[in-house]
């Protein structure tokens, strides 16, 4: 059993609904969902001339492994109606793996810990709700440290329950 952090992202379509969907259905068919972070409000990062987007983190447990585990969301993804646009640009999910457990995993399918998780504020502030104490495998430090040094200006707020 490894715990897993996901970040789910949505910039299309109702994504209140579509995040809560995502995590029943993860639940459901993919792991056990601990905990979940609350919702934030990020504006878009890459491509930056699309709408805010809705960012979650989501802790689960599961047994699948990694490139399962990546099936699975992509499978999850197609069906809550996510069809294939332009790299980061506007979608109506996106499930990507920021760890999974202790593990440093790099083949062609997938990097983890994520790529992009350290300059990423929008993942880094919810990941920080659920693991704030945690070490990166990769950079040695916590995730609290890695959200203090993060230099992403981007906007990330805290929306209410
Ligand atoms: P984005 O980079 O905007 O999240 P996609 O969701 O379309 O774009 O992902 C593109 C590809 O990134 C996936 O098909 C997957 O193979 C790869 N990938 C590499 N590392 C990861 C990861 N940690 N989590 C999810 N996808 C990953
Ligand atoms: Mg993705």
């Amino acid at each position: 059993m490894e715990r897993v952090f996901l970040l789910l992202g949505s910039n299309l379509g109702d994504s209140r609904q579509t995040l809560s969907r995502a995590v029943q259905a993860i639940d459901q068919s993919i792991g056990n969902v601990v905990a979940q972070s609350p919702l934030y409000q990020s504006s878009a990062w890459g491509l930056e001339s699309q709408p805010d987007f809705l960012n979650q983190a989501v802790l689960i447990n599961t047994t699948l492994p990694a490139a399962s585990l990546l099936d699975q969301i992509k499978e999850l993804e197609r069906q809550l109606g996510r069809t294939d646009t332009v790299h980061w640009g506007p979608r109506i999910i996106d499930i990507d793996i920021l760890l999974y457990g202790e593990q440093i995993i790099q083949t062609d399918r997938l990097t983890v810990p994520h790529a992009q998780l350290t300059v990423r504020r929008f993942a880094l502030q919810p990941l920080n709700d659920l693991a704030a104490t945690m070490v990166h495998p990769v950079h040695r430090l916590t995730i609290r440290q890695l959200l203090d040094v993060c230099q992403d200006q981007g906007v990330v707020v805290r929306l209410a329950e």
